[in-house]
């Protein structure tokens, strides 16, 4: 039930932060747009709401008139803590020509104009930030909209949420003391909704809210007018450093100086009677893809209502019955905004007595299957071309549809019920044990039983608990703690900040609320379910369906089979695009058989780094260690001789898995005290066979080369090239194992192409040294079995100093592959093991990392490391072949920097693969349109 460990959600880099220079400022700008001037592409200036509000008034749709005031003004405002001087003359031209287009002036007794006042940044950040209707309304304009309107309800009514939003969110009065009034109102009447208080009750009301804000806010509710609209202008833009908005940039990577715009839009009222309402729509499902009406619709409302769900809303289908000729323009409407927006739209609109408005369009989020659905359609509606629907999904949406998935029938199981729903730390379904300590977590684990971690949130002495889980759960914390981190580094499923359930890690147990209210607990051993991609956690055992995408890349699934679902053929003709396009070649990280048939499946152009530490652990190690142990050169001969023939079948067959393409195989990295038993464990063993005077010899002589192999940082000891160079006969061993595997692949007509690549080499004498070596046993296997072998022989660059000597290592190397693991280690100057546990989660909340650089390639560091030794390699030996087999391989970010960066494939484990060959593609498509 466990994730796909290697598969990662993309991540993009964090957006350096943007320091302009003040002085650009001060020169004339424009700081606010009507609608008529402004157009979608403008979403920096406008903000998305704003752009998309021009695009739609440009394109003749029935837009309430008005203003945008600009993400810049904010910006200043955000900076000196006041407006641009001349924001305020530019705001009354703009009102001016309002006022004058709808013949009404802003508040006017007899006939007020009424505007709305609304947040609208670059990025969406739903309700994350502020907004404010009906502003113009005060005791002297009320009486002129009841009579306008012919409804003393509705002005009432408008003028009482004005009030609440007003104070709630321009001068920082509780909301709930406006709501607890509300619902005090509604139950001294018997009233059941909202709409059932009459107009002298709403008065009442108001009055009640005014003496509130005068009481919490120590003013009286502004009554002019124009001091209301910049009063929630100045919120507007103060609602940009709130701190629930900051979090949300930070987990959605938004940079946090972009600022938001202001608009301000003529109100159109659907609180109107029944023939007005408002609703959301979307073109197409935002689930699924497909094409119909989707939406909600709320009868006699204001835009908030929907959303805060204080009524039930009607499926929007319904609102055909309740007002057909709206209904008809809004589909018109909403094909207009499809084809000229060529992707899914979502829409809000108002219908005020008849009469149907747009408030809002944009491009709809949607999820990562309907991405892929949608894509296609549109290139079979001849909306879009195949490149464009590359550019419109993502690798890390594939990945996420190659995770295994709960059953969508999720209640569906016995004593399944959904209990919390946190972040969607990092994606996978995980079922497991529920315990609350890492050291039951490993020892559970031990015994064979599946656990999910649950913590209030982890640190780093949870470490060992979290690699012992199948997922973990924690109830504090977002995107970026240490859970989340951690887990996501690890391919764990995480699920977040579910905080609405109680950990109680002395009691052992959590306490939550079912779906029907009731009290749910849950001790340590009860099963739990937790879905990192949706961020639900369920009581039980949520059954697990395997990903019909996975299905397909195995090959288990055919695109054009008829069981083949709308996604795996969406899937299949883009990678089919994407394949077409790319330039980088896809390789697997692999060292194994079953590995290596696996990636073939998914796509691999053969094998870019084969471990062959990996073939030496479990009973082998303990050949290791006679090699290790040996005194003699005999000794020694004969550990290495009993290796060869392992090796040799291990090359053998994964040769055969691999035929006709490269198979890079790197000779022994690791130190080889990895290989030996734990100091601490050994120590004890000898301590106590010391006292009982029974010494066993082995051990001692185990001891002693464990204290003399053991290193404090394993990490730039004895290992790579050094151990090559410093135990003889050890990289001979392997070298002549490919070589005579090769040659036993040939004679058995195969076509092996084995690759030799040295780690860890800083300086081209290394290589020098092991390549004569090297060069030696294959034309002695040569000789001894009559066949011609070509072994191209390479090494990893995976060090400063190699990166720096490039040019001067590509002359003994004939490729190069990018060991980026060790690169960004080195680097940085530590060591990835030490530093993700302890300071990483204090560097991602602090912005020094956008993102973990183990993760994606920091391209400005190591990254030009890996440009400056591509191109010095080059220089000297221009067709020199380029890879990179750390883990970046498979990253959809840095894919597309290896890409730009001219190399000539990327590899990373299987299950990336596919990943890699999508992104690879957008990265060709990209720099095609460059
Ligand atoms: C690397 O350093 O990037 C690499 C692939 O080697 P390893 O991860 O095995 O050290
Ligand atoms: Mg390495």
């Amino acid at each position: 039930m466990g994730t796909l460990p290697a598969v990662r959600a993309a991540r993009c880099v964090r957006t350096a932060r943007s320091r302009r220079p003040v002085a650009g400022r001060q020169k004339k700008q424009k700081f606010v747009y009507d609608f008529t001037e402004g157009n979608k592409d403008l979403k920096d200036l406008l903000g998305g709401k704003g752009a998309n509000l021009a695009e739609m008034t440009n394109l003749g749709l029935p837009v309430p008139p008005g203003f945008t005031i600009t993400t810049e003004a904010c910006k200043v405002y955000l900076e000196s803590g006041q407006e641009p001087p001349a924001l305020r003359d530019e705001v009354s031209a703009h009102l001016d020509a309002l006022e004058q287009r709808m013949g009404r002036k802003l508040g006017a007794p007899a006939d007020p104009l009424l505007v709305s006042v609304r947040s609208g940044a670059k990025f969406s950040m739903p309700g994350m930030m502020d907004t404010v209707l009906n502003v113009g309304l005060s005791d002297a304009s009320v009486a002129g909209l009841a009579e306008q309107a012919g409804d003393e309800r509705f002005a009432w009514d408008s003028y009482r949420r004005l009030v609440q939003m007003f104070g709630a969110t321009v001068l920082g009065v509780p909301g709930e003391l406006f709501e607890d009034a509300l619902e005090r109102a509604k139950r001294d009447r018997g009233a059941a909704s909202d709409l059932d208080l009459d107009a002298a009750c709403l008065r009442a009301l108001v009055e009640e809210f005014k003496a509130i804000v005068a009481r919490e806010a120590g003013r009286g509710f502004p009554q002019e007018p124009r001091e209301q609209m910049d009063l929630a202008v100045r919120a507007v833009f103060d609602s940009w450093n709130t701190e629930r908005a900051a979090l949300y940039r930070r987990q959605e990577r938004i940079p946090g100086d972009l600022g938001t715009a202001v608009n301000i839009c003529s109100m159109v009222f659907g609180n109107l009677g029944a023939d007005s309402g408002t609703g959301v729509a979307f073109t197409r499902d935002p689930a699924t893809g497909h094409q119909g009406v989707y939406g909600d619709y709320l009868q006699n409302a204001q835009g908030e209502d929907v959303v805060a769900g204080i009524r039930n809303t009607v499926p929007l289908a319904e609102l055909e019955r309740i007002d057909k000729a709206s209904y008809d323009q809004l589909l018109s409407i909403m094909e207009t905004l499809e084809t000229h927006y060529k992707d899914l739209c979502d829409i809000e609109f108002t219908i005020e007595r008849g009469r149907l408005w747009m408030l809002q369009t944009r491009v709809g989020k949607r999820t990562a299957a309907a991405a892929f659905r949608i894509a296609v359609q549109l290139v079979d509606q001849g909306l879009i071309d195949e490149a464009e629907a590359l550019r419109r999904v993502s690798g890390g949406q594939l990945a996420q549809l190659m995770f295994p998935r709960f059953d969508d029938a999720e209640a569906g199981a016995a004593g399944v019920r959904r209990i919390g729903w946190g972040i969607a730390a990092s994606p996978g379904a995980a079922v497991g044990k529920a315990v609350f300590d890492s050291y039951t977590a490993v020892k559970w684990s031990r015994s064979g039983e599946k656990v999910i971690l649950i913590r209030r949130e982890t640190n780093p002495d949870d470490l060992n608990g979290m690699i012992a889980a199948e997922g973990i759960l924690t109830s504090r914390g977002g995107k970026t703690s240490h859970a989340a981190v951690v887990a996501r580094g690890m391919g764990k499923t995480c699920v977040c900040g579910a905080e609405e359930l109680e950990v109680d890690t002395k009691r052992r147990r959590l306490t939550a609320t079912g779906p029907d209210g009731a009290p749910v607990v849950l001790e340590e051993g009860d099963l739990v379910s937790i879905d990192g991609s949706t961020g639900k956690v369920y009581t039980g055992e949520v059954p697990v369906v395997p990903s019909p995408v996975v299905e397909y890349f195995e090959g288990r699934m055919h695109a054009g089979a008829e069981e083949a679902d709308e996604l795996v053929r969406a899937v299949h003709r883009i990678m089919a695009y994407a394949d077409r396009v790319r330039r980088l070649r896809v390789r697997a990280n692999a060292d194994n058989a079953e590995d290596a048939l696996r990636a073939r499946r998914f796509g691999a152009q053969g094998i870019g780094l084969c471990r062959t530490e990996h073939m030496f652990l479990g009973e082998r190690r303990e050949l290791v260690e006679h090699l290790i142990l040996a005194d003699t050169d005999a000794e020694r001969d004969k550990a290495l001789g009993a290796l060869l023939p392992l090796q040799r079948a291990d090359f053998i067959e994964l040769f055969e898995a691999m035929d006709g393409l490269p198979v890079t195989v790197r000779l022994l990295d690791p130190p080889l005290h990895e290989f030996l038993p734990d100091i601490t464990e050994l120590s004890v063993r000898v301590a106590l066979a010391e006292a009982r005077e029974d010494e066993n010899e082995n051990d001692l002589r185990l001891l002693q080369a464990v204290h003399k192999l053991h290193e404090q940082n394993p990490m730039l000891g004895l290992r790579g090239v050094r151990l090559g160079l410093v135990v003889p006969g050890l990289f001979a061993m392997q070298v002549r194992a490919i070589a005579e595997a090769a040659a036993h692949r040939l004679a058995a007509k195969g076509d092996p192409r084995p690759e030799i690549m040295i780690p860890l080499v800083g300086t081209v004498q290394e290589l020098e040294i092991v390549r004569d070596e090297a060069d030696a046993v294959i034309a002695e296997v040569e000789r001894a079995t009559g066949t011609r072998l070509r072994l191209p022989i390479g090494t990893m660059i995976e060090l400063p100093r190699a990166a720096l000597t490039a040019g001067q290592i590509a002359e003994a190397a004939q490729f190069f592959s990018f060991g980026t693991n060790d690169l960004t280690q080195t680097v940085w100057g530590f060591s990835r093991d030490d530093v993700e546990a302890s300071f990483f989660t204090a560097y991602l909340e602090k912005g020094i990392f956008g993102v973990s650089p183990f993760e994606t390639i920091d391209r400005d560091g190591v990254g030009s490391l890996v440009r400056a030794a591509a191109e010095a390699g080059r220089a000297t030996r221009p067709d020199l072949k380029l890879g990179v087999c750390g883990e970046h391989g498979g990253d959809p970010e840095s894919v597309h920097f290896f890409h730009d960066a001219g190399l000539d494939y990327v590899s990373c484990s299987p299950f990336r693969i596919p990943v890699a060959r999508l992104e690879a593609g957008r990265a060709a498509n990209a720099a095609a349109t460059r």
